[in-house]
């Protein structure tokens, strides 16, 4: 799995690839026309790619992790430090202060 989280970060936003173990592994700061990875001076590049996706469904600065290689979507429970691709319950919404604790 390639799973990456969003971040709003110095004018853009800040692309995280996350490990399997839920490691921050590298991040890039990326806009809709511009990235600092390795790629960046090709036309485009996967955190372009995914950045529209993240800002069409509202989920920069949440724990939703994107799975770039399936396109599917999970959820980071931070409590009990597992994936969920169901998404957080509308009545406790721990997680998000959580994540930001942890990053
Ligand atoms: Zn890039």
């Amino acid at each position: 799995m390639s799973l990456y989280t969003a971040k709003k970060a110095n004018g853009g936003y800040r692309i995280s690839k996350v490990t399997d173990d839920l490691e921050f592994e590298s991040s890039y700061i990326t806009t809709e026309d511009s990235c600092e990875c390795p790629a960046g001076h090709r036309p485009s590049c996967r955190h372009r790619e995914m950045l529209p996706d993240f800002l069409a469904r509202g989920r920069v600065g949440t724990a939703w992790m994107l799975d770039y290689d399936n396109g599917q979507w999970f959820w980071y429970n931070v409590d009990q430090g597992t994936l969920s691709n169901t998404g957080p319950s509308t009545k406790r919404n721990t997680f998000e202060g959580g994540l930001r604790r942890r990053i």
